[in-house]
């Protein structure tokens, strides 16, 4: 199967380069994706320049129809995506299922907006004068997204933004083309106008950048590496764009000396092994109490032995394969600086390639212990299934590691303790906290994004999302007949 680019509606045909879509739990090629040119984006900006400005006049519950069917469409066909999803990302068939609905749930709330995209109306300081705020549309969005999640980040954004009367242009990952052409066939089955929402392949370094450097390309919504975002910014300032930036994490749960071990715990596994730590909110930290820290190291341990680790498609299997051979590369060399910095290894630290393993790119579930705080792998994002241990004090102590780090995407903190547990949600320095849960496990309705390295101050999901792809429009109507000056004619 051959993946072209969705442009105005229509599949585009051509002379291109191809490149292999390959499924990381056993190496078969699942496609072929093309590797679009500069020439590609302009055609597919132009094609959204002229579709917005007609979009922009359909009412917004009309826009918001076409999520409603986007919605039952993808539902109608949950198990499908699901199974593609799991077969070029990696991720255990359940966690397919669960981003599939992520998607969903995210086309039903932002098809509500078509009926809300609240402004404000407020007095005025003159008479027979009406003052009011409205969102405004911004023109054509450009969407680049990351591997991990193929789908549900893209609905995060384009939902908001074509419900809000914008078109887009989307790039995603190399790596996961497939849920994008799934979405893009059903774009076209909704029968949405040609133009608003365009799906360009390619790589960040061509068509990421074509992007960004495109004149008519007001707004970037970006989700992957701090490094690459860092890169985004800077190209995206120069050109003087709207830049939403969601990058990467050093998440940690907390264990506190009163906690329910078994629930942090189930909490633990499910935040550090799930997605194979792939997730921008897995937790690579387990920042414990010394009280309780041995207890909790022997009940890990005796867990993460019982890991099924394979082809996500196995129902029964929880550790998924990571995305590639040099992911596969990255988490080992972090394995060998964590044992260097003096780090305990527990279990785990290694490439599993034993029978049909091999075939595919698999790493062991691993657990650090005696793990400092200023060590590497306490600071930097590893982005596989390998967790650290790190002994504290007091919960004062906890919350200092937690925010010692470039990072601020996600933190839990596991205690019976109320007093304990408000402080740590208002000092813990993250843009979501959860409370006797793992650091996973985020709702569409609430704003997603981090603090610090993690992200620029805007929001993806929620309601929030929506200040990303609108412009606050003032409107004062003066109904008295007469010049009346703001500020002036006060008396
Ligand atoms: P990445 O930065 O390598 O790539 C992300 C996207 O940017 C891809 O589509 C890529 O092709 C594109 N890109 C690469 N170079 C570019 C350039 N110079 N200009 C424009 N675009 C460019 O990230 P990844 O490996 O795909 O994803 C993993 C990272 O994403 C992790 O750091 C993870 O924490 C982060 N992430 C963050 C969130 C969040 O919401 N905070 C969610 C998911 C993933």
């Amino acid at each position: 199967m051959k993946l072209s680019n969705f442009i105005n509606g229509e599949w585009q045909e051509g002379e291109a380069t191809y490149t292999a879509v390959l499924n990381p739990a056993n190496g078969e090629q699942l496609a072929e994706v093309r590797m679009s040119t500069k020439e590609d984006v302009d055609t597919a900006v132009k094609a959204a320049v002229n579709a917005q400005k007609k979009w922009a006049l359909v009412p917004a519950p009309k826009r918001a129809d076409y999520l409603y069917e986007i919605g039952r469409l993808m539902k109608e066909r949950k198990e499908h995506l699901a199974q593609v999803l799991t077969k070029e990302m990696g991720k255990v068939i359940e966690e397919g299922r669960g981003e599939v609905q992520e998607g969903i749930d995210m086309a039903f709330y932002m098809a509500g907006e078509g009926r809300r995209l609240f402004g404000e109306t407020t007095p005025s300081e003159l008479a027979d004068k009406f003052a009011m705020s409205v969102r405004a549309p911004i023109g054509v969005v450009g969407l680049i997204t990351p591997w991990n999640f193929p789908v549900a980040i893209a609905t995060w954004k384009s939902f908001p933004a074509i419900v809000a009367g914008n078109a887009f242009i989307w790039k995603p990952a190399t790596e996961t083309p497939m849920m994008a052409y799934e979405m893009a066939k059903i774009f076209q089955e909704v029968g949405l106008p040609p133009g608003v929402a365009n799906v360009v392949f390619g790589s960040g370094s061509e068509v990421g950048t074509a992007m960004i450097e495109h004149e008519d390309v007001k707004v970037i919504s970006f989700t992957g590496s701090t490094d690459t975002g860092s890169k985004v910014a800077e190209l995206g300032g120069k050109h003087l764009k709207k830049v939403s930036l969601e990058m990467g994490g050093k998440n940690a749960v907390i264990v506190m000396e009163d906690a329910d071990l078994n629930l942090a715990v189930e909490g633990i596994l499910w935040s550090a092994f799930g997605t194979a730590g792939q997730r921008c909110t897995a937790c690579s930290r387990v920042i414990v109490h010394k009280d309780v820290k041995k207890e909790l190291e022997t009940m890990l341990l005796e867990r993460m032995e019982k890991l099924t680790i394979g082809d996500g498609m196995d129902e029964s299997v929880k550790v998924g394969p990571v995305i590639n051979k040099n992911a596969l590369e990255k988490i080992h060399s972090y394995v060998q600086i964590g044992k260097e910095e003096g780090a305990n290894l527990v279990v785990g630290g290694e490439i599993l390639d034993n029978g049909d393993l091999a075939k595919g790119n698999y790493y062991a579930p691993t657990l650090f212990s005696n793990v400092k705080p200023d060590m590497r792998i306490a600071q930097e994002e590893i982005f596989g299934p390998v967790v650290s241990l790190i002994e504290v004090d007091s919960l004062e102590e906890a919350i200092e590691v937690n925010n010692g780090v470039k990072f601020g995407l996600s933190s839990s903190i596991f205690s019976r303790d109320v007093n304990k547990i408000f402080r740590a949600q208002r000092d813990l320095d993250t843009g979501i906290v959860y409370v006797n849960a793992g650091t996973t496990g985020a709702e569409i309705h609430l704003p997603f994004g981090g603090t610090k390295g993690t992200g620029n101050g805007h929001r993806d999901s929620g309601v929030a999302a929506l200040d990303v792809y609108t412009e606050w429009k003032s409107i004062y109507i003066d109904y008295s007949g007469k010049l009346q000056r703001a500020q002036i004619d006060t008396e």
